[in-house]
């Protein structure tokens, strides 16, 4: 089991400001400029997420502030989705979408967004963010915002 790391400098860089808002108009978090739209980002659980069996690199803190700041967050897992719900739970996140990985595309249809990004640690993972037409990236890895 490899050691968690700390937060790596691309996680900072993702935490900008954002806003959100689904495509339903429910706000789920003020929207200081009504025609901007949030970025979306989709995490793996394991391997991906330090939570994650085995632990992955993103600590559950990243996701936490990127939700606070507006970014859609939650998780594509092949965890089963009640699995997925009771991970956030018990680490007090409200996700805004627990969904199987082969179902990553569905995003696509319940939430507007400027960018989707899916990050996990698999050619799997890569596999289903590039067909659902969603950025993919690795734990470690870069976002191109
Ligand atoms: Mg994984």
């Amino acid at each position: 089991m490899r050691p968690l790391p700390s937060l790596p400098p691309p996680w900072e860089g993702i935490i900008l400001s954002t806003k959100g808002r689904s495509r339903e108009g429910d706000t789920l978090h003020p929207a200081p400029e009504e025609d901007s739209l949030a970025k979306l980002i989709s995490f793996d659980i394991d391997g991906t997420l330090e939570v994650g069996d085995p632990p992955g690199a993103i600590p559950i803190t990243v996701v936490r502030r990127a939700q606070g700041l507006g970014y859609l967050v939650g998780s594509c897992s092949d965890r089963p989705i009640s699995t997925q719900q009771r991970m956030w739970e018990s680490h007090d996140i409200a996700a805004d979408f627990t969904v199987l990985k082969h179902h990553l595309g569905e995003l696509k249809e319940r939430f507007q967004a400027e960018e989707y990004y899916h990050v996990g640690d698999t050619d799997t993972d890569r596999y289903y963010a590039l067909q659902a037409g969603f950025h993919f990236v690795l734990p470690g890895g870069t976002l191109p915002v």
